[in-house]
């Protein structure tokens, strides 16, 4: 049986009272507490490492060098790439999908070629497609999801043609808590030629990901979401398609050879890489990856999903309530509503109850015009949270609701 009370002693901030009550941290969809390892990597790189990486022969540098490689080496085995060409460091996934939507939309797109994306989507991974079409003349397409927050596969089909040229998905829906079916997905995409992009921002923290067996092209995910520092994400690209793809931005270590004439571009994954890096970030990141696989993935998967369990149905007891997404795979998210509360009301007086819920429409409108709601109230759940914190949550809302008298 897990038992989250082993782990929590990792993260000191959990055992904090605010406004003298014990804080229950349920927004971990927005950002993870990092754990004492990961604080301590970050200290030892700036008090014992710190040194530009790759252009050194000083031996701090080389030092660093090694670590930040090593870090990248570590997020291919996690991810189960092919070679660690194919791990970019970026800042987070919205550059990562930034980078994307530039590289391979000026490489690979052109006028009257289309993009699909979903209704779930988080504003990164609408926007930049946005942002491309409107430069290329390409269009972008929108597959739906149901009432439960079930994505129209059918719908995918139908849209799919030559002029495809990527599909566009989060694997886990920030605001419905969907499982999307991305393996499928990708095979379907590519009876069409299409490429696929997948969101892994809110999978990579609660699903064992292997990029090779979904067979996604690219797959995009931040530090601060599973454990690590916020400043640092990675994406994943097939070698074959980074190699054709040029280069995002311009600047240090992404050449090979300036001149005022020409410049050549350095290989990958460096290529992808302009200016400095953010070295202790990757090295803080790969010491989150290794913590979570200690604790082992399907572990953390399990007990998020009794969490889950647990608080569908402790919640659903309360009068009015209204949950938003109840795809029958789903991962550690509740989105809710009660009678007419607003979410703000309610997010105000949780948090006075030391819960700190996320309140809104959590970068996804589209999703809120599905509902014809302005936002809703976000509970999401890590490995740390216990069932006595969803007690805490279900007398908070209670609470809350007979003080608005709903
Ligand atoms: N995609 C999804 C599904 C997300 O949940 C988020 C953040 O909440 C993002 C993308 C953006 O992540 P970041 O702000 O770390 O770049």
């Amino acid at each position: 049986m897990f038992n989250p009370d082993i782990y929590r002693h990792d993260f000191p901030i959990l055992s904090q009272q605010i406004y003298g009550k014990p804080l229950v941290y349920f927004d971990n969809a927005a950002t993870t507490q990092k754990p004492l390892c990961v604080v301590e990597k970050i200290k030892s790189g700036y008090l014992e490492q710190n040194a530009n990486i790759h252009r050194g022969v000083h031996f701090l540098s080389e030092r660093a060098t090694e670590a930040h490689e090593a870090a990248r080496q570590k997020v291919q085995q996690f991810i189960n790439a092919n070679s660690s060409n194919e791990i970019v460091f970026t800042r987070g996934t919205t550059e990562a999908i930034n980078l994307v939507a530039f590289s391979f939309g000026e490489t690979f797109c052109k006028a009257d070629d289309e993009i699909i994306v979903t209704e779930m989507e988080h504003h990164s991974n609408i926007v930049p497609w946005q942002m491309m079409c409107e430069r290329k003349g390409a269009i972008l397409k929108v597959v739906h999801f149901d009432d439960n927050g079930v994505l129209n596969i059918e719908e995918l089909r139908s849209l799919l043609n030559e002029k495809t040229k990527l599909v566009a998905i989060a694997q886990v829906s920030n605001t419905l808590g969907t499982i999307n079916p991305v393996k499928e997905i990708a095979t379907i995409a590519h009876q069409y030629g299409a490429k696929v992009l997948i969101d892994g921002a809110q999978s990579i923290p609660h699903i064992k990901v292997d990029v090779q067996s979904i067979d996604a092209d690219f797959f995009v995910f931040s530090a601060h979401k599973i454990y690590g520092p916020t400043g640092i994400g990675v994406l994943y690209g097939k070698e074959t398609l980074l190699e054709k793809m040029q280069p995002y931005q311009g600047g240090g270590e992404m050449i090979q050879k300036v001149t005022f004439e020409k410049t050549t571009y350095n290989e990958l994954p460096f290529k992808f890489e302009a200016g400095t890096p953010d070295f202790i970030g990757s090295t803080a990141l790969a010491e989150a990856l290794n913590y979570v696989e200690k604790i082992g993935m399907a572990n953390i998967a399990e007990h998020e999903h009794q969490l889950l369990c647990y608080a569908q149905e402790k919640l659903s007891a309360i009068e009015k309530m209204r949950f938003f997404g109840n795809s029958p795979k789903k991962s550690g998210v509740l989105s809710f509503l009660v009678g007419n509360i607003h979410p703000y009301d309610m997010g105000s007086i949780l948090d006075k109850l030391g819960i700190a819920v996320r309140t809104g429409h959590h970068c996804a409108q589209p999703v809120m015009d599905h509902f014809g709601i302005e936002g809703t109230v976000r509970a999401s759940f890590s490995f740390y949270n216990t069932k006595e914190e969803i007690d805490i949550l279900y007398n908070g809302i209670l609470r809350a609701q007979k003080m608005f008298k709903n």
